[in-house]
C-alpha cells in the first residue's frame, strides 16, 4: 500500500531502523537509509531494499550531528527517490555514565544525534508533506521518552525532549494531513544494547548476566526484550489511513515497563 511513497530512515543500517526499512519496503515504498557501518553490509541492504519493493533504494552516509549534512540527505533523497512521505528520526547512541562524571562531548554527540537531528530532518521534510497534504513522521523516542533511569542523563535528557517535539509538530500540521507520533520501545535486542552491557557493568560492578536480567530486563515486566519485528509492524500501522487521527502521541512498545 505504499507504492510510490518515499520513505527516509535516519540511522537504519543496523537494529530497528533496517527493521523499520525492510518493512517499509515490504508495502512498496521507496527507502533511503542512513547510517554507519561496513561498505559492503550496507549495500547489500540497498540491493535487498530495491528488490523486496519493486521500487527504489538508496543509502546516505550523512552524520546526524552535521546538519548541513542534514538537509544535504534530505535533497539527495528528494533527487533520487523523491520527497520524504514518511520520515523516521531514529539515529540514536547511548553512553552510561553519572552525571557528575559524564563526559561533555558524548552530551553533546547524544543530543545532536537524537534530538536536534530530528529538527533538521523535519524541518527539511515538512514542506514538501504539507504541499502533497500527506505525511508520516515516526520518532523513534523510548521508556526513556516517558521515565528515567539512572546514569542516562543525557539520553533521557534527549528521548523527553523528542516526545515533547513530537507533540508540538504534531499540532502546528493537525489539518494538513501529516501525523507525528512518537514510538516508545522498552529494551529491544540490538547492537545498541549489546554496546552499554560493558559500561553498565563498570558503573554498576556487575557481571554480564547480572546486567541483562537484573539490570536491562528488571523492569520490563514480560522479561523478554521486544523484537525489531514489533516496532516495525507499528511503524507501518502509523502510515494507514486507519492510523490518520493517531498524532501527538507517545506509543509504548516496552513490554509493560511504563506501566509501573
Ligand atoms: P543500533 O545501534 O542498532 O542503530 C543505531 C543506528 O544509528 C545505526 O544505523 C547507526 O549507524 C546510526 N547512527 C549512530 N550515530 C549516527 C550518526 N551520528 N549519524 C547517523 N547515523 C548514526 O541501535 P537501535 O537499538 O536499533 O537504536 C535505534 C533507535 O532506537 C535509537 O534512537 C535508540 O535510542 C532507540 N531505542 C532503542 C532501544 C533498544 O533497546 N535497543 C530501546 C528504546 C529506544
Amino acid at each position: 500500500f505504499l507504492k510510490g511513497k518515499t520513505a527516509l530512515i535516519t540511522g537504519s543500517t543496523s537494529g530497528i531502523g533496517l527493521g523499520y526499512a525492510r518493512a517499509l519496503a515490504a508495502q512498496g515504498a521507496n527507502v533511503m537509509i542512513n547510517g554507519f557501518g561496513d561498505a559492503d553490509l550496507i549495500q547489500s541492504y540497498v540491493a535487498e531494499l530495491s528488490k523486496v519493493s519493486g521500487g527504489k533504494a538508496h543509502y546516505s552516509a550523512a552524520d546526524m550531528t552535521v546538519p548541513d549534512s542534514i538537509r544535504a540527505m534530505v535533497s539527495e533523497c528528494t533527487n533520487l527517490l523523491g520527497s520524504p512521505d514518511i520520515l523516521i528520526n531514529n539515529a540514536g547512541i547511548q553512553h552510561v555514565a553519572p552525571v557528575d562524571e559524564f563526559p561533555e562531548d558524548k552530551w553533546d554527540a547524544i543530543l545532536s544525534i537524537i534530538l536536534s537531528s530530528a529538527f533538521h530532518t523535519t524541518k527539511a521534510a515538512l514542506p514538501a508533506m504539507k504541499a502533497k497534504g500527506w505525511g508520516r513522521i515516526i520518532n523513534t523516542g523510548s521508556m526513556h521518552s516517558l521515565v528515567a533511569s539512572p546514569f542516562k542523563s543525557a539520553y533521557n535528557a534527549a528521548k523527553h525532549g523528542l516526545a515533547g517535539f513530537t507533540k508540538t509538530v504534531a499540532l502546528e500540521v493537525a489539518t494538513e494531513g501529516i501525523t507525528v507520533n512518537n514510538i516508545c520501545p522498552g529494551y529491544v535486542w540490538t547492537s545498541l544494547v549489546e554496546n552499554q552491557i560493558p559500561d553498565t557493568m563498570k558503573a554498576r560492578g556487575l557481571t554480564r548476566d547480572q546486567v541483562i536480567n537484573d539490570v536491562l530486563l528488571a523492569n520490563q515486566p514480560q522479561k523478554k526484550f521486544v523484537q525489531v519485528e514489533q516496532l516495525a509492524a507499528l511503524a507501518v500501522f502509523l502510515c494507514r489511513d486507519e492510523a490518520s487521527a493517531i498524532t501527538g502521541t507517545n506509543l509504548s512498545v516496552d513490554g509493560g515497563w511504563t506501566a509501573q
